[in-house]
This record gives structure tokens, sequence and C-alpha cells, in this order.
């Protein structure tokens, strides 16, 4: 069996990972992504509910405050989605897997493990991790035996897709997604957008009650619509509002939730800490990173499943390792074994 005489696949079509793939590998989501539903059933539907209430009180009341309130939900739902769209439809960072033996020896190792894994390609015996450096500190990067790489700092290996990302984060269930380098700027906006949403519903269900009732109390009997709308967001925003406020803290600390969560940093200095201003402009200002690879790109052969060679790749995508370490939005590295 030749590759002439088989059809031609794409990436995408042959990828290992349990990425779902649509629009010909345009749009890259995580395998749970009819979460989505849920999640867009939870925020459009009181949003929804929200704005008709309000086109309503347009008529019965005052229109032009009840305009404007009704302008401001459609604006905040609008972009909501929007970014709700782009962190789950993102390829978040994810990085090729080799096929072929990594090099046991480079010019990164400072140190060995002294334990040892065998690599499927090649036979080679392996250190299962080896130490890189990393704006001036010893960082360990570990050797995903799923992947046959050494995964770059920070990254990690997300069970759920089944691929190794880069500044892996977290894997989202509500967006159904890896929150990892290419995605997370949307992810906060997302979630920053949400809390917003929820605090201006839960106000202006509450203005809206008053003005309408005068008194709070007797206005959930009379304005059940408005008065299970506050209640809702209520609730909500101490989920979404601590998230947000969570990765504000990451943010200006430059930590992932993994990272925070497994304590990383309780006994040893931070390497990727720059400075609350330098963190800020690094994830919000700097050009996202180029995706490692092109699912679009053709497969090279039928059976071809493991895609590239991760030195050329992340070369490709980074330009050369020292400099991708010391400088810049790709300077995202781990520290430690993950
Ligand atoms: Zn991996
Ligand atoms: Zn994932």
């Amino acid at each position: 069996m030749t590759s002439q005489i088989l059809e031609r696949k794409r990436i995408y079509q042959v990828w290992p990972g349990k990425n779902k793939f649509y629009c010909g590998g345009r749009l890259v989501f995580g395998p749970d992504a009819s979460s989505l539903l849920l999640t867009t059933c939870m925020i459009g539907g009181p949003a929804i509910t929200f704005c008709i209430r309000m086109a309503y009180l347009i008529k019965e009341r005052y229109p032009f405050f009840h305009s404007l309130i009704l302008i401001g939900a459609i604006l905040l739902t609008v972009l909501d989605f929007t970014f709700l769209f782009l962190t789950s439809s993102r390829d978040p960072g994810i990085i090729p897997r080799s096929k072929e033996a990594p090099e046991a020896d480079t010019a990164d190792v400072i140190t060995q493990s002294t334990e040892w894994v065998s690599s499927k390609l090649g036979n080679a015996k392996l250190p299962r991790t080896k130490d890189v450096m990393v704006n001036g500190f010893t960082v360990k990067v570990k050797f995903c035996d799923t992947c046959q790489i050494y995964r770059p700092p920070r990254a990690f290996h997300c069970s759920i897709c089944n691929n190794c990302v880069q500044r892996f984060d977290h894997h989202c269930p509500w967006v159904g997604q890896c929150i990892a380098l290419r995605n997370y700027p949307f992810f906060v906006c997302f979630l920053s957008c949400s809390t917003l949403l929820c605090i201006y519903v839960l106000v202006f269900s509450w203005v809206s009650m008053l003005e309408v009732h005068g008194q709070f109390y007797v206005v959930l009997a009379d304005d059940v619509i408005l008065g299970v709308l506050a209640l809702y967001c209520f609730v909500s925003v101490w989920f979404v509002g601590g998230l947000s406020v969570f990765h504000f803290y990451l943010i200006c600390t430059n930590q992932t939730t993994c990272e925070n969560f497994r304590y990383q940093y309780d006994k040893k200095e931070n390497p990727y800490k720059k400075g609350i201003v330098k963190n800020f402009k690094e994830l919000f200002l700097a050009k996202s990173p180029p995706p490692l690879i092109n699912f679009r790109d053709w497969a090279l052969e039928e059976e071809d499943v493991e895609v590239g060679s991760i030195a050329s790749e992340l070369d490709r995508a980074f330009g050369p390792r020292d400099s991708r370490m010391s400088s810049g939005k790709s300077s995202h590295s781990e520290t430690g074994v993950w």
C-alpha cells in the first residue's frame, strides 16, 4: 500500500489527540465542546430574558432609561459570547508530537535524572527529566511518553484532550477546551465580561424593580421575572467574580492555575515574574504566538498520525530556544516537573 493510492488527508483528519475540528480544521475545539451548549444557555437564557423584560418596560415606563439599559445588556452579551467563542474554538497551543526520538543530549541539559525511560521511537534510553535554563533559573522539564517529547517549560499534557499544551493553565469544562498560551487572554476577558454582565443584570433588575414598584419587598411577588434574574445573578456573580479575581491574582504573580495548585513557588522564586505591569502587558498587549501546528496542512502519509518534529516546529514558531526563553510573551515557560 503506497501513499500515492491513498486519499490524501489533512493533519486534523489524522490527529491523534481527542480534539474536535470544524470548518476543515480551522476551528479547534476540545473533546467536551458539547458543554458549551450548557454554558451558552446559562448565559444566554437570563441575558435574553432580561432584554425582553427591558423591552416591555420601554413601552410601559421610561423609554429612554430602559432603552439605554437594553443597549448595554445587548452589547455586554454579544461581547461575552465573542470571548467565549474565541476561547473555545482556538488552538490553545497544542504541541506537535514527535516522530523522531529526541536527542538525549542537548545544550540545555545541565543535569540528568536517574530515572530513564525508553523512547517508543528508536529504542533510545532517555532521562525522564532534564534541566533547562529559563531567565537565569534552572527549571526541570519532563519527558512525555504519549507525545514522545521533552515538554517545553510550563507545558503540560492534558489528559482530556490527550495533547501536550504550551503554558497550560487548566482544562475548563465550561468552555470545553484547554486554557493555555494562545487562548488565556480571551478566557480572562470572557470571565471579566461574564462578571460585568452578572453585576449589570443584578443592579438594573433591582433598580427597575424599585423604580417600577417603589419597594423591594413587594417586588418578588409583583415582578417574578426580574426577582428571579436578580437572585440568579447574585448567586452567579460569586462564582464568576471569584474566578476573575483569582485569575487577576495569577496574572499579577505570573502563575498558571496548574502551578498555583501545586504550590510551585512557595519555596522558590518564580522565574517568570516580571512585575505586575509587565505581566499584564505581556498577556494582553503582546502579539499572540502563532500555532505550532497548521491542522489544515496535508498529512505526509495516510498512516502518519504523529506530526512533525518538536524541535523543528518549536524553532519555526518561536525561533531559537535561547531567545524564546529570555524575552516577550513566548517566554511563558514552566518551572518544575509536570
Ligand atoms: Zn504529551
Ligand atoms: Zn484539554
